[in-house]
């Protein structure tokens, strides 16, 4: 077999566990004979180097041929593949009840998490202030959806039908495993494959089970990855599912959402919640979850509007774009928007927006790139689509995709429903048309359709010319009544429109709540030593800090105890403030509790306080402290 080659991309988990001796930079390509695994021992090339080839399923070879050094090496500040790290990281997270596995003591459930008594706060700080930071734009609104959704609704929206991920079974310990996590280790990029290609794959190259060792494998098939379940009791149940994403929500409460703004687009219709996923397998903690916490805003447009988006309020931060041309740039959006490599200035816009976001609430932007798709990535009906990845202990992970994903939900809910999903936009001179169809014929159909005459009228009138009768009319009731050719005459004449009913577009930024938390930690938890021990100091924003001060009384006695309860008490009375009250231990014990969950700010009442009514104050990132009188807090 001739040498074949293959580009990688880092962000490929598969690549960075495998190629365990090759420095991985933002664009990295070796060339590789193809036939076996990655796990060579003698790389012809120095691991420096990056040489680009050919992708062998696109014709990218013209596009992507520099030879040369890394343009963008990684960031070097933490070691982030230290597997020990990522274990004390996680003992930690276990130990302080930021998440923990859920149902822990009836032997747990993989991929469900519980968020502790201080993850919970702070996903739900960070909910909140994903919520405010897009009630920003003036023209978005809050919703909240069922997580359980019948059947008709996923069925419409293509959940049904595509939402699955291939599988094999191992046939000595029925395992169950994806297929193409098993084949990372023989192809760059399994996940792009089909059915088919993954069988030969599998057959061919006959991986072991990750369970028993064995390697026996059945047929590989499609698995939908949805939650099953019936709504309602006995015959009257009806097929449903929970809900894969929050989107559908937004898009079967257009109508509402259209009366509510007026009738005037753009407008977003946002919520937080629940989204479920059955996981064939999942792994890698909080990055694939069963039950996960997502953050999705669909805004709808008008795709004739021109667009009075402002991107130059980023024109001073340039950000690491990695377009589906594959050489990775820093550049403002501007610029991305104008040269065309963003194709849609809101896209644009809410990659700015993103961006803003992710910073304000503690992800370090040095590792933060936003990845187009690529064309055989993307779904047929999307026009532009860009992950934002954030790099940490798993690598590069995608945690906020941003699509313009056209008029295809609305379309899809429309067709299946019947139901009008549109808006309406106004000509600015009207237009004569010339109308060459059918009405209905009042005499036989009067009788015929009686109180429903009216509504057989307006779906008659639009049918096509070519229409034969008899034909089934779905009304806009949702009701198909039979219409004969007796019903309807022709319809020739002139009219003047004013305007017309069109399919908004909608750009829809799809946030994981749980992967960005995951790496707001992840990049918030520093590693020290004081005094020779190690210490944790987790760096958390205090826009989603858990807790927002500590108290300490220096003893509980004298009637220290009594002032920091009370302190304690004012301060929880105030609103969206957490305050922690702590009496045990040594105080530079407390301090180091406070500082591994991130408590920005320590409160100290001493032997002065009450003297003078005066308090300790200490920073957590500094470890400055002041005096401040009691009643300025
Ligand atoms: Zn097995």
């Amino acid at each position: 077999m001739g040498p074949s080659c293959w580009i990688f991309h880092q962000w490929k988990q598969s690549f960075e566990r495998t190629v365990v001796d090759a420095e991985v930079t933002a664009c990295t390509v070796f060339l590789h004979d193809g036939d076996h695994g990655l796990s060579h021992d003698n790389w012809p090339i120095p691991p420096d180097l990056i040489l680009c080839v050919e992708n062998q399923r696109s014709a990218l070879l013209n596009s992507v041929k520099f030879i040369g050094h890394s343009p963008q090496p990684q960031p070097q500040a933490m070691d982030m593949s230290d597997e020990k790290r990522l274990e004390r990281l996680s003992g930690m997270l276990k130990r302080r009840g930021f998440l923990l596995p859920a149902f822990e003591i009836h032997g747990g459930a993989k991929g469900l998490y519980d968020f502790g008594p201080v993850g919970g706060r702070m996903r739900s700080r960070l909910n909140q202030y994903w919520l405010n930071h897009w009630l920003k734009l003036g023209n978005v609104v809050e919703i909240s959806c069922p997580t359980v959704t019948p059947y008709e609704v996923l069925e419409a929206s293509g959940h049904v039908g595509e939402f699955s991920d291939f599988m094999t079974q191992c046939l000595a310990c029925e395992e169950a495993s994806r297929a193409d996590t098993l084949l990372e280790a023989h192809h760059p990029n399994p996940d792009g494959l089909k059915r088919d290609e993954l069988e030969a794959l599998l057959n061919q190259s006959n991986p072991p089970c990750p369970a028993c060792g064995k390697a026996d494998w059945s047929e590989v098939s499609a698995q939908n990855l949805m939650f099953h379940t019936t709504i309602g009791a006995g015959s009257s149940g009806r097929p449903g599912f929970l809900r894969p994403e929050t989107a559908q929500g937004m898009f079967t409460s257009f109508n509402s959402l259209y009366r509510h703004f007026r009738e005037r687009l753009p407008f977003g219709a946002m919520q937080v919640g629940k989204g479920y996923r059955n996981e064939i397998a999942p792994r890698q903690g909080m990055i694939r979850l069963r039950e996960f916490n997502m953050a999705e805003l669909e805004y709808f447009i008008d795709p004739h509007a021109q667009s009075d988006e402002d991107l130059s309020a980023w024109d001073d931060s340039p950000l690491t774009l990695l377009p589906d041309t594959l050489v990775e740039t820093s550049t403002t959006l501007s610029e991305a928007f104008e040269s065309g490599t963003i194709r849609h200035a809101t896209v644009a816009s809410f990659i700015g927006r993103t961006m803003d976001f992710l910073m304000e609430v503690g992800i370090d932007p040095e590792r933060i790139r936003f990845r187009q798709h690529e064309q055989n990535e993307m779904a047929h009906y999307a026009k532009d689509c860009w992950d934002a990845e954030i790099h940490g202990s798993y690598g590069w992970v995608e945690c906020v995709g941003i699509a313009h994903r056209g008029c295809y939900d609305l379309d899809k809910h429309e067709k299946a429903t019947g139901k009008m999903l549109r808006a309406r936009r106004e000509f600015d001179e009207p237009r004569t048309i010339e109308i060459d169809a059918w009405t209905i014929n009042g005499a036989t159909a009067g009788p015929a359709f009686k109180a429903q005459a009216g509504h057989v009228k307006v779906a008659i009138e639009r049918l096509p010319k070519d229409t034969t009768f008899p034909v089934n009319v779905t009304l806009d009731s949702g009701e198909t009544v039979l219409v004969e050719q007796e019903h309807v005459k022709p319809n020739r004449q002139t009219v003047k429109e004013t305007g017309e009913w069109y399919i908004p577009h909608v750009i829809e930024p799809a946030f994981g709540i749980d992967r960005i938390l995951w790496h707001i930690i992840d990049h918030a938890y520093h590693e020290l030593e004081k005094n020779d021990e190690p210490y944790t100091l987790m760096k958390l924003s205090s826009s989603i800090a858990p807790v927002d001060m500590a108290i300490f009384p220096l003893f509980e006695k004298d009637g220290m105890e009594i002032l920091a309860r009370e302190l304690h008490q004012r301060m929880c009375s105030a609103p969206g403030v957490v305050s922690m009250y702590d009496g045990s231990g040594s105080i530079g014990r407390r301090y180091a509790r406070a500082d591994e969950i991130g408590v920005p700010t320590c409160i100290t009442i001493d032997h002065q306080s009450l003297e003078d009514g005066t308090v300790t104050v200490r920073k957590r990132d500094t470890g400055e402290q002041h005096r401040v009188a009691m009643d300025s807090l």
